[in-house]
């Protein structure tokens, strides 16, 4: 703000590189970035729960990455074990040139996540959802796979965006729409063939489709906590309910847990909800900041791997500057029983309290939802929202309002209005956060 009180906010120099960038860049790095606000800003540098864009604004992050930094920027023991594996190797062909370290991550993530008899790194979370396709489909035999609307699983062809539509033999196959969100040409024409796309939370539907299906189905993959569609849990029991078809139906049961892997606690969503599945995917908090993802699994599954009959590979699967990063970073989670995790329940706390409270006095109605270290504002005077088609009926059009003009307020949120907590939050900062929301919602 300036000296007399007022915030001045302006994006110049951010606009200047926007258009430098459009000349040489299509579309920037990724074409979801384009939600956050109606103009891209350019960043120069962070510290612990802030980022500084060119022209000098100062934001509260609660992007955090997009889920990856759950310890904030610039923890010094992270970055110390970075720089400390900078000095003695930092990157080897994976598969040829392996190091103690790998099997000492492995043993990590088997020892807090309850499907984890075996791990597989990856780079991306993308790259892990594909892994585990192949895996459950070659241990299953079987070609089709079940997914849900408006989860999401990565921006390869068979699992990004598609409608639920008819299709002439009635399976309910995802078609390619233009009305969706993800949508893109340039698929091969068949690369939703082997797939269906099912409500999520609608355990009816679910049965009715295994009844008919189940025999050619390999494998059900969701986020167990939807929070790419708006911070949803799952419905009382429905998770239960579909880990027996699963084991009825003889169909491998995936949880994506990209976004909820090492943020809702060490063991995943899997472990917060009591529902182990027989493969997980994780990315994103995994790396604390650096791209690390895997594939985590039962024994018999996973060691297709080891077999050969399932080829998984990457020039950078478990390179040592990412394995020393998700080192670090577990290291830092699994300290004094969780206090990460202590600090970050108290920050959502504040500022769940804290916004509901502002809500409240402007007579908005609102929701907080979502697991540990992530959550939405939902303008709806709902309890509860279980899917993203209950979240389009009751709040969409605020919701976009509302994020994107939070950042010239202050504060920096996800598309949709996500908010990643990160455990270098301070009080202060979520008071910066709280005061940007109200003023957010007094210009919208
Ligand atoms: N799965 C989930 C649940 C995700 O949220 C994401 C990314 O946002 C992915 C998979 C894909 O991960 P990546 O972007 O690292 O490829």
């Amino acid at each position: 703000s300036s000296e007399d009180g007022t915030r001045s906010w302006s994006n110049t120099k951010s606009l200047a590189l926007h258009e430098r960038a459009a000349k040489v860049m299509p579309g920037g790095q990724a074409n979801f970035r384009g939600g956050l606000l109606s103009t891209p800003l350019f960043f120069s540098h962070a510290r612990g729960a802030r980022l500084w864009d060119v022209d000098g604004n100062e934001y509260v992050d609660l992007i955090n990455a997009g889920g990856p930094g759950i310890l904030g920027h610039n923890d010094p023991e992270y970055i110390d074990a970075l720089k400390r594996q900078l000095d003695t190797v930092y990157s080897l062909g994976s598969g040829i040139c392996q190091t103690e370290q790998d099997i000492e991550l492995a043993e990590k993530i088997a020892s807090h996540v309850p499907c984890a008899e075996r791990v597989r790194f990856c780079v991306t979370g993308s790259e892990a959802v594909h892994l585990a396709l192949r895996l459950a489909r070659a241990y299953t035999k079987r070609p089709y796979f079940i997914r849900f609307q408006t989860h999401y699983h990565g921006w390869f062809d068979s699992v990004l965006g598609g409608v639920v539509d008819e299709h002439p033999e009635g399976r309910p196959l995802p078609l390619e729409s233009e009305q969706s969100f993800f949508h893109t040409e340039g698929r091969v024409p068949d690369a939703f063939k082997y797939s269906f796309l099912l409500p999520w939370n609608d355990i009816d539907v679910l049965e009715e489709t295994l009844k008919k299906y189940g025999h050619e189905v390999a494998m059900i993959h969701m986020e167990p906590i939807l929070v790419n569609g708006g911070g949803c849990p799952p419905r009382p029991g429905y998770l239960e309910r579909v880990r027996e078809l699963c084991d009825q139906h003889g169909i491998v049961l995936g949880f994506d847990e990209v976004i909820t892997g090492f943020r809702v606690g060490l063991g995943g969503a899997q472990a917060a909800l009591g529902v182990t599945p027989d493969l997980a995917t994780f990315g994103k908090a995994l790396g604390g900041g650096m791209p690390m993802a895997a594939v985590a699994g039962k024994a018999e599954i996973m060691d297709q791997l080891r077999t050969g009959k399932v080829t998984g590979a990457g020039t950078f699967n478990g390179y040592p500057l990412g394995v020393a990063a998700s080192l670090a970073t577990l290291k830092i989670l699994e300290r004094d029983d969780g206090a990460v995790y202590r600090r970050i329940d108290m920050m959502q706390a504040r500022l769940k309290e804290g916004l509901l409270d502002i809500c409240k006095r402007r007579g908005i109605p609102a929701l907080v939802q979502g697991p540990r270290g992530v959550f939405f504002l939902l303008f709806t005077d709902k309890p509860v929202i279980y899917s993203f088609q209950e979240l389009m009926e009751a709040a969409l059009p605020r919701q976009f309002k509302f994020y994107s003009t939070m950042p010239e307020e202050g504060t920096l949120l996800m598309y949709g209005g996500r908010w990643y907590i990160s455990a270098a939050l301070t009080e202060a900062d979520v008071d910066c956060a709280l005061e940007s929301a109200d003023r957010t919602l007094a210009r919208i």
